[in-house]
């Protein structure tokens, strides 16, 4: 991995480790709110074994670069015809059930505390490639819809790949949503390329030709990757890449 340009390296900070309230034991929490399994609603784990097993990965062969699943080794249609400004979307996992609703739950249902293994699905599926990048930093939410959820889940999960695998995360304010999108699972395909166009700002120094990993929760279409990608290439990067924790193959994500 290159070392990050001196104003980058700057701007990346220690990813935030999310905490429990310093002042009640761990403990007693777990006593008065015990952990939920946020696939089945069973008592004991943020995420049991049994919902963890149903996770599956993105049936291959999938298209080099969009990353949904293709008869043959290769590209997929769309991917063949267009031209793109990420070069690869990968997922952890398939948008299925137990994860979709464990996904659902973590932004819908204010259960931050998802991140973490929902994080690791990330962690692990980075764990093996041979692929390197310079610097990894969230989709951002607009600070309007950030300050309703009270957190980004992208930045969250960045923070667990990031920690696991040493990577540089950037401050999630470089990049900026400039203006209010309509929820992306409400749209049409083209539709959701028009709702997310220029609605990305980047607000840091010139990137000078560095790899950047974009992090998301769930890629649908990608036109909300390919949004960012496009500020982050103008500001300088030299490769953009995505990783989700789970790819929707149908009309049901939000990305
Ligand atoms: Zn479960
Ligand atoms: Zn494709």
């Amino acid at each position: 991995m290159a070392p990050l340009p001196p104003a980058l390296a700057a701007l990346a900070p220690t990813p935030p480790a999310a905490s429990a309230p310093a002042t009640i034991p761990h403990q007693l929490l777990d006593m008065l709110f015990p952990a939920r399994c946020a696939g089945c609603g069973q008592i004991g784990e943020l995420f049991c074994p049994a919902c963890l097993a149903q996770v599956q990965p993105v049936p291959p062969p999938v298209c080099v670069r969009c990353g949904r699943p293709v008869p043959a080794a290769g590209r997929c249609a769309t991917c063949l015809a267009g031209r793109f400004h990420v070069s690869a979307i990968r997922a952890a996992a398939l948008y299925a059930d137990p994860l979709a609703q464990a996904i659902h739950r973590f932004k819908y249902e204010n259960r931050p505390e998802l991140h973490q293994p929902l994080g690791e699905l990330l962690a692990s599926y980075w764990r093996g490639r041979s692929v390197t990048v310079d610097l990894v930093i969230a989709v951002p939410l607009h600070p309007q819809r950030l300050a309703e959820r009270g957190f980004n889940q992208a930045e969250l999960l960045a923070a667990v790949l990031c920690r696991q695998a040493k990577l540089p995360q950037l401050r999630p304010d470089v990049l900026r949503r400039t203006r209010e999108t309509q929820q992306q699972m409400l749209l049409g395909p083209v539709e959701r390329r028009a709702n997310v166009q220029d609605a990305f700002a980047w607000q840091g120094p010139a990137l000078g030709g560095c790899k950047a990993l974009l992090i998301d929760d769930v890629a649908t279409t990608g036109a909300t990757l390919e949004a960012c990608a496009q500020a982050l290439l103008a500001a300088g990067a030299g490769k953009v890449w995505a990783l989700t924790v789970a790819r929707a193959l149908g009309d049901g994500g939000t990305g």
